[in-house]
């Protein structure tokens, strides 16, 4: 299994030349499977825009599952602007969940129609499927995907997807605070989470700023790293950058991580999530 990350910026798209090393795109990756053809794409922020054209060029027939973490304009923004969309030659299956059962296409549609957007949802030529899922198991072909609820205002799910005994986790947008209500909750996902190869998670703040951001559903790098290391993942990427983090600040928030893992003596390596970076598993 390859991934390969097409945005890795939190909340809004940030252009500009002090951002270019860790990229300015707003949530979406691509996994590739060595045994199939089937693409998934796990979140539609605007990176899915690049990597639209390049499925384009790839397949002649394009069998794409789409993973939606939530609806959270960050992560749906990039979907009329997904040129497989609008091809005859594309299935595209939806997976998501939504606070009312069964609404994962109506909250579609009404994400993409005037007055947000010149024309409407029925303008896509693909076949389109929608599947519900905020718990639970999903078999596609070989590939087990796990999904999980999170702790995120409005909600949000994660996934873990399996393939020939490696796993992958994918925990944007989940706030890593365990008090009050939230305090069952650290167990469940430490069991969700454990031994996996490549964690990815929420890593939006700085220990400072998560200080006057509690509540927003985001974690500090700090968090992100204690919780992976609870988890004995193998390799954490640090995800869902800050807009106001240029290349510098998140080098630095990396360096942070690192001399956190030397205190602890642990082997988990750790990187902040780049656009265009490549992990086979
Ligand atoms: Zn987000
Ligand atoms: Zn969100």
């Amino acid at each position: 299994m390859k991934v390969r990350f097409w945005g890795t910026r939190g909340s809004i798209p940030t252009p500009g030349e002090t951002f270019l090393k860790y990229g300015g795109n707003t949530p979406c990756l691509e996994i590739t499977f060595d045994k199939s053809d089937d693409i998934f794409i796990l979140d539609a922020g605007t990176g899915i825009r690049q990597l639209g054209l390049e499925v384009m060029n790839r397949y002649d027939r394009m069998k794409i599952h789409l993973f939606l973490t939530h609806f959270h304009w960050d992560h749906l923004q990039g979907i009329p602007f997904f040129a497989p969309l609008y091809s005859e030659k594309c299935e595209c299956t939806f997976i998501g969940c939504d606070t009312v059962e069964g609404n994962l296409k109506k909250r579609l549609h009404d994400s993409v129609c005037p007055p947000y957007f010149p024309v409407d949802f029925d303008v896509f030529k693909a076949k389109m499927n929608f599947i519900d899922q905020c718990e639970g198991d999903l078999n596609i072909g070989d590939i087990n995907i796990s999904v999980t609820e999170v702790n995120h205002p409005g909600g949000a799910i994660a996934f873990k997807i399996n393939e020939t005994e490696k796993s992958l986790i994918y925990m944007t947008d989940n706030e890593l605070d365990f008090s009050g209500n939230n305090k069952d909750s650290r167990e469940k996902l430490v069991d969700f989470c454990e031994e996996v190869d490549l964690f990815i998670h929420d890593a939006q703040y700085t220990s400072d700023e998560y200080r006057s951001k509690k509540g927003w559903g985001h974690s500090s790098h700090v968090e992100a790293v204690n919780f992976a290391l609870a988890c004995g993942a193998k390799r954490l990427t640090l995800f869902h950058h800050d807009p106001e983090h240029n290349d510098k600040k998140i080098d630095d928030i990396v360096a942070e991580c690192h001399t956190l893992l030397s205190q602890h003596t642990a082997s988990m390596e750790c990187f902040g999530a780049r656009e265009g970076a490549e992990f086979t598993l």
